[in-house]
């Protein structure tokens, strides 16, 4: 049985995808999604080679080596132009996704879903996407064990939504709360989507205990008497209001 979050990323894929799962340690996500009948084919690339022998190993206990190929690569490096049409990258960290992304992104040809699920720097990949022609479908905040993930979807920009994605950054929030001070760089870090209304309790209490970190971190620069701790203190007061702002 997958955990909550790799269900809801399995539930992201699309029929039939040809897809490559990037980081894909046990090779869980490509199994059930093969297991299911959604998908007959996979690749599960690994960059280490405990968690390949790992993918390995489920492969053939599962006997899907005909649909699965563990491969060994950093990053893109294991799919050939052309390969695969969806890839899932999900349980490191944004940065490391997008520079995934960027290094591979030769590879990106015929690629037209993209499910991400950064731990942490959600905002690098925001705006990775928005800045190489990926267009951002949804965002799905969850909670399991205590941890709190979101999932992105991207698909490519076409004639359709094309000029939507920097709409959706930049106007989205104006249109619907144009009584929010919003910016762009704010809207990369606390996502477009997630931004409404009446937000999801989850992404609230994830921005609450952001806001309690940077408020800790507030008052030890203010027993400080650097002038320099001064400046960010003032500066961190801001980000405080700012984000305050929209929540
Ligand atoms: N994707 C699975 C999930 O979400 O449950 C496994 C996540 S696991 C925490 C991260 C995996 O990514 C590790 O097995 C690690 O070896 C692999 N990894 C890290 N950097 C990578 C890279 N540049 N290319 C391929 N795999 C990488």
């Amino acid at each position: 049985k997958l955990s909550k979050r790799l269900q809801m990323i399995a539930e992201r894929v699309p029929q039939g995808a040809r897809l490559a799962d990037i980081g894909s340690d046990h090779a869980l996500l490509p199994t059930y999604l093969v297991q299911q009948g959604m998908i007959s084919f996979a690749i599960a690339g690994e960059v280490n080679s405990g968690p390949l022998d790992a993918a390995m190993k489920q492969v053939s206990d599962a006997k899907l080596e005909n649909n699965i190929s563990p491969r060994l690569g950093n990053g893109l490096e294991v799919v050939e132009p052309g390969e695969v049409n969806t890839i899932t990258i999900a349980g490191m960290g944004g940065s490391l996704i997008a520079s995934i992304l960027e290094q591979g992104k030769h590879k990106l040809e015929g690629v037209k879903h993209l499910i991400l699920q950064p731990n942490v720097g959600e905002e690098m990949v925001r705006r990775w996407l928005l800045e190489n022609g990926w267009f951002l479908t949804s965002e799905t905040i969850l909670e399991e064990d205590g941890k709190i993930y979101e999932i992105l979807t991207a698909v490519r920009e076409t004639e359709e939504n094309e000029g939507k994605s920097v709409q959706l950054y930049a106007s989205r929030t104006y249109e619907q709360m144009p009584e929010t001070l919003i910016d762009q760089e704010l809207l990369m870090r606390m996502g477009p989507y997630f931004i409404q209304p009446n937000p999801s309790k989850i992404w609230i209490a994830k921005w609450q205990m952001e806001l309690a970190q940077l408020e800790r971190i507030r008052q030890n620069l203010a027993k400080s008497d650097m002038p320099v701790s001064r400046q960010k203190e003032e500066e961190l007061a801001n980000e405080i209001r700012r984000i305050q702002g929209v929540l």
